[in-house]
């Protein structure tokens, strides 16, 4: 069993070290900022590395956007971060599901998740799975509810999009972690990467606000039984730094069995 940690990007490999982590997730540009991604020196090491390495999409990206100003940079964004994140030898790009603000159709959401993806298509390609991760909040979320994430899939699943599962967003965005990987499993028939999060607002607050294993709202133990069933590498986006995720990845280990 994978487990790692969301680190600074500067140098994911000593920060993997750092907490005896398997794997590592980090973003290649500022989360809140529309740059494209520069090559890195260390490509060729972190393609090399024993640890795995996921990458995260600027927080900015919503393709399903009904704003052509935010729904276009974004799509082209999420190409070219995918290009680079295979060129770092990355298992995934994760992307959060989007929302289509107060007012408008979820449908038009859906539909220009499918856009994006056939836009990629014309771009030569995905190298990478798009693990498509469900959010705690959003105005008009398409992966908040599940029963939206189920109309998100009709859209995308043909395209091959991945899912990760975020635990916190999971609890705080209003849905059950008991039995929730099944439940997932019967919409999206995967779960290829788990953001384990304990969440410090409350059950369906819609607050997006990570907290360490144990010390939030969640029990550990969901989140445990959830890694073991989904079967899963699982991220901890976690805070207190290379001590606070080192304890929360010793506490998955332990428990997880990995
Ligand atoms: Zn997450």
């Amino acid at each position: 069993m994978r487990i790692g940690a969301h680190v600074d990007s500067a140098e994911p490999l000593v920060e993997a070290a750092a907490r005896g982590a398997d794997a590592v997730q980090f973003f290649l540009t500022d989360p809140q900022g529309y740059k494209s991604p520069k090559p890195r020196e260390d490509a060729e090491q972190l393609r090399a590395s024993e640890v795995d390495i996921y990458v995260h999409a600027p927080y900015i990206v919503n393709v399903a956007s009904p704003n052509n100003r935010i729904r276009i940079p974004s799509r082209k964004l999420l190409v070219a971060h995918a290009k680079a994140a295979a060129e770092i030898g990355a298992k995934g790009l994760i992307v959060h599901g989007g929302h289509v603000g107060s007012g408008a159709d979820l449908a038009d959401g859906f539909a220009n998740w499918r856009k994006a993806f056939e836009y990629a298509e014309k771009e030569g390609g995905l190298p990478l799975p798009i693990l498509i991760e469900n959010t705690a909040g959003g105005d008009n979320a398409c992966a908040r509810r599940f029963d939206d994430l189920a109309r998100l899939w009709d859209a995308v699943g043909g395209f091959g999009a991945g899912f990760c599962l975020d635990t916190c967003h999971a609890f705080a965005g209003g849905e059950d972690l008991t039995g929730i990987v099944d439940r997932l499993k019967s919409i999206t028939g995967r779960i290829d990467l788990i953001h384990a999060n304990d969440s410090k607002g409350g059950f369906d607050s819609g607050q997006d606000r990570h907290d360490n294993l144990g010390s939030g709202k969640i029990d550990p133990e969901l989140v445990v039984a959830a890694i073991r069933a989904a079967g899963a590498p699982a991220i901890v986006e976690t805070p207190g730094g290379a001590d606070g995720q080192s304890a929360d990845i010793a506490l998955l280990r332990e428990r997880a069995g990995g």
